[in-house]
């Protein structure tokens, strides 16, 4: 009897994922959450459980995928998603952005429902344009470290786009630029939780290179709301949901030592293979399409974050894996 729209999120027990149950259950969905929990916490979920319109199932969505009744949408977010952990495990990252978006995707057509894929900014590489226009086709070193992760989501865009011109299935694509927030995972290797943790376990801060590097971070709510007027517009072609705010990674240390008090240092290692130099979303589309644009700047976002990271156990503080980069490092 439930007039619910229902929606299908899969990744639903990661940082953005979660945030997306979230969102939507506030909308009043019915939430079909997916998840293999092989980066994701149930943690991160564990609230919504108790609700009447939202279901969980535990599946590796690379294997075929059958969801009971009907389904008005689908977004897939089911992928590693931080450098360590693609390279931690490549294939499992290679297989969710080919076979599980073909699986996502043959779920659209046969539910008659819309799929929103999560691309990123990945796709362009080690960017030669600057800022990133949608425009732009990257630039992208296939066999190096990070090709497993680029070339899924290039994938992911091709497979995505050959579903909507020959199957007519309703396609969105959203690159999304850095994003950070509440329930990221302290170890997940991605610089805001490493600088954040190492500054609360009275570490030095390790930054990358000579840290001249940039990215331009954004605040989850941004990026959620962004993703929710990306899927209810009629835009079929990838559109940018990023902070245009950019900083060197160097100076972004500087920012948490002092958002922390932290009384360490930074110290520099070497940089990571194809680590691209500089990342900033042009968002002219994101603004004329959606009339959206980033409203939370990076110090009230940080703060939020770093209180949620401050409310972490001891021990949660301290499951930090120190993977070995060693040997992806040329330079
Ligand atoms: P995350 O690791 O927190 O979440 C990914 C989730 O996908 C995890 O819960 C993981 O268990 C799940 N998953 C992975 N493989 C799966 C499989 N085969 N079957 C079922 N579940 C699987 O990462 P995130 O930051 O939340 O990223 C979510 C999505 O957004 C990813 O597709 C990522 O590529 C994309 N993205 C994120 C960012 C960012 O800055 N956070 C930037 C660009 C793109
Ligand atoms: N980085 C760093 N120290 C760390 C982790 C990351 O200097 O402990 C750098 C990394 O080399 C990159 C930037 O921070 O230049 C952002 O890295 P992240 O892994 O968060 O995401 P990316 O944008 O590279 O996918």
């Amino acid at each position: 009897m439930s007039e619910r729209k229902r929606i299908l999120i899969t990744g639903a027990a990661g940082f953005l994922g979660s945030h997306l149950c979230d969102r939507f259950i506030k909308e009043g969905y019915h939430v079909i959450a997916m998840d293999n929990l092989i980066t994701g916490r149930l943690k991160n979920i564990e609230h919504l459980f108790h609700l009447e319109n939202f279901e969980f199932y535990n599946h590796d969505v690379s294997k075929f995928i059958h969801v009971p009744g009907n389904l008005d949408y689908i977004l897939h977010f089911a992928s590693p998603a931080s450098p360590i952990d693609y390279l931690k495990i490549p294939i499992q990252t290679l297989k969710v952005g080919s076979l599980g978006i073909h699986n996502c995707l043959g779920l659209a057509k046969a539910k008659n429902a819309r799929v929103l894929i999560a691309s990123t900014s990945e796709v362009y590489g080690d960017p030669n344009v600057h800022p990133q226009t949608e425009e732009y086709w990257g630039n992208v070193n296939p066999v190096g470290p990070r090709g497993v992760y680029d070339e899924a989501k290039r994938f992911q865009e091709a497979m995505t786009m050959a579903y909507h011109t020959f199957h007519g299935v309703e396609t969105r694509i959203v690159r999304i630029f850095n994003t950070y927030g509440p329930r990221m995972r302290l170890n997940d290797g991605r610089v805001l939780p490493a600088f954040i943790g190492q500054a609360l376990r009275g570490e030095d801060l390790t930054v990358f290179g000579d840290g001249s590097q940039t990215r331009s971070f954004c605040y989850v709510d941004d990026l959620v709301e962004g993703i929710y007027r990306l899927l209810h517009s009629d835009y079929v072609y990838p559109v940018n949901i990023g902070n245009p705010d950019e900083i060197t990674i160097a100076d972004f240390a500087e920012e948490i030592i002092k958002l922390t008090g932290t009384n360490q240092k930074v110290i520099y290692k070497d940089l990571p293979v194809d680590d691209p130099k500089q990342r900033r979303p042009d968002i002219t589309k994101a603004r004329e399409i959606l009339g959206w644009e980033p409203k939370v700047s990076r110090s009230e976002g940080l703060k939020i974050t770093y209180d949620y990271f401050k409310s972490l156990s001891k021990q949660e503080l301290n499951e930090v894996d120190h993977y070995n980069f060693d040997k992806y490092i040329i330079r």
